[in-house]
């Protein structure tokens, strides 16, 4: 069962939120689900393992809430529906043209963490995404 970090109770404490048992099932569903970018849709099914009480209209404006903490970012897809993930590591994303799975994409050559440019820019995270097919796909 996944386990709350200090590093997000922090982020309730900093920001005088209640991390109610409604908040922590969803918190725990992401944990779970975030490799595979789920949609809101998916999050209130996995959040109802964790918290069987809870309620659609609650896992919704408490993925607003996330978002707006910073906790979770919203994942690039195909037809703009909604899906989401844990806002961690700068990481790129490949976008399947024919499954339409979002897939998390690792290229080293993107440079890390913040730095600026000659024109003094400030970058704090980068976001590229691949389109193409992907291996299940091209078979
Ligand atoms: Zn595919
Ligand atoms: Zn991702």
């Amino acid at each position: 069962m996944p386990v709350i970090t200090s590093l997000h109770l922090e982020k309730f404490q900093e920001s005088d939120r209640r991390l109610t048992p409604q908040r922590q099932a969803v918190l725990k569903a992401f944990m779970e689900l975030s490799r595979e970018h789920p949609t809101a849709e998916t999050i209130y099914h996995a959040a109802r393992r964790y918290c069987p009480t809870v309620g659609r209209a609650t896992v919704y404006r408490t993925l607003d809430l996330f978002t707006q903490m910073g906790i979770i970012v919203k994942a690039p897809t195909l037809n703009g529906s909604a899906r989401y993930e844990m806002n961690r590591s700068p990481h790129s994303h490949f976008v399947c043209l024919k499954c339409g799975r979002t897939y998390e994409f690792q290229r080293t050559q993107e440079p890390l963490g913040k730095y600026t440019n000659e024109e003094g820019f400030e970058v704090l995270s980068t976001s590229t995404i691949f389109f193409g097919y992907c291996p299940a796909c091209r078979e």
